[in-house]
């Protein structure tokens, strides 16, 4: 993983923009820092009028784990290409058939519910085609995730994506965040995109790899991480608009 913030990182960023890649953001811990409430998450004043300015220029899209209609309350106003939800599956433009799906995602949240209750602490957020499993507010996390990983064994076909002091169950099938962007390419005709996340979800669209046609930068250095770049802090998110900014400029 290399500094982005180096002149040679720039000039390699300067040279990806200029091939006309879409831009593809996370949002929480990217866009926003982590907090411990996640319902107070909200763009920054900064970071909002950074995005605008940029998604005038350029397609931007975002994808989050949060469901659809949560992350785009948080992101309205942007002129975005395309609003993903739920780590990939649900957007608009649509990209996957999520019926199945949200079926399954209700029978398991009943199922989860009654055992979950033995454990005071852990919360369930049902996303509706997804759930995440907050386990922030517990005395010992430790056990928590041993209660929780133990607990989903349990359930039939499912994929599990860790995070931070969470656990993001999914149906088997839905698109992920690496072949939503993939799609959303190739809906708006663009061979190459930048993409900047922060945490293990984003690691599905780190290893689609090829330098040539993903510029892939991290929030923090962290190994092991698909990421070619990073960029030490959240709090540098600014720095990094201003870097996009100056690059689609020119
Ligand atoms: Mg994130």
């Amino acid at each position: 993983m290399e500094s982005l913030f180096t002149p040679s990182s720039r000039l390699a960023l300067f040279q990806f923009c200029r091939a006309q890649p879409i831009f593809g953001f996370d949002f929480d811990g990217t866009l926003t820092p982590v907090i411990a409430d996640r319902n107070a998450a909200w763009l920054p004043l900064g970071v909002r009028r950074r995005l605008a300015r940029l998604a005038r220029q350029v397609p931007c899209v975002v994808i989050s784990g949060r469901g659809y209609s949560d992350v785009l309350r948080r992101v309205r106003g942007i002129p975005w290409q395309a609003v993903v939800g739920n780590h990939g599956a649900e957007s608009v433009p649509r990209l996957a058939n999520l019926e199945k799906s949200e079926k399954l995602v209700r029978e398991w949240h009943e199922f989860l519910q009654e055992r979950f209750a033995l454990f005071p602490g852990i919360d369930i957020e049902d996303k509706r085609f997804s759930l995440t499993i907050h386990y922030r507010e517990v005395k010992d996390p430790k056990k928590a995730l041993r209660f929780i990983q133990k607990t989903l064994k349990q359930l039939s076909a499912h994929h599990l994506i860790g995070g931070k002091l969470v656990v993001n169950l999914l149906p088997l099938g839905l698109p992920n965040k690496g072949t939503a962007l993939r799609m959303l390419q190739k809906r708006l005709k663009a061979p190459r995109a930048f993409y900047v996340g922060d945490d293990l979800t984003d690691e599905d669209v780190f290893v689609l790899g090829r330098p040539r046609t993903l510029f892939s930068v991290r929030i923090g250095k962290r190994r092991p991480s698909q990421a070619r770049y990073y960029v030490p802090a959240q709090s540098d998110i600014e720095a990094l608009l201003d870097l996009l900014l100056e690059a689609v400029a020119r």
